[in-house]
């Protein structure tokens, strides 16, 4: 079963600006729609950033996303629920865009 894709305000206007990334970003989220835990580089991140994932779109890019079954189940909704308005109503199965990054 596919995932549902969700994105964020900041998403979506970040996605507009690199355009060198638009195929790169149109693959990975491709990618996570069908198995977002089993990307290459996807990893559970920690300390401030804790509850949610990385994964890797290009070089040094990265796209930080939530998934809501795996924030339920380790109970990080009260740290992530500005990241996934309305998570109650969502299913188990939506990835949540969060933003896209340039780590250093
Ligand atoms: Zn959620």
């Amino acid at each position: 079963m596919a995932y549902i894709l969700r994105v964020t305000e900041t998403y979506q206007q970040q996605k507009k600006k690199p355009t060198d990334l638009q195929k790169q970003l149109q693959r990975t989220e491709e990618r996570l729609r069908r198995a977002p835990t089993k990307l290459a580089h996807s990893e559970e991140l920690k300390a401030g950033l804790k509850g949610k994932r990385s994964c890797r779109i290009k070089s040094n890019w990265r796209l930080i996303f939530t998934i809501c079954e795996e924030c339920r189940e380790a109970k990080h909704q009260d740290t992530n629920l500005l990241d996934c308005p309305g998570c109650a109503d969502q299913s188990d199965k939506t990835v949540n865009l969060l933003y896209i990054m340039d780590y250093h």
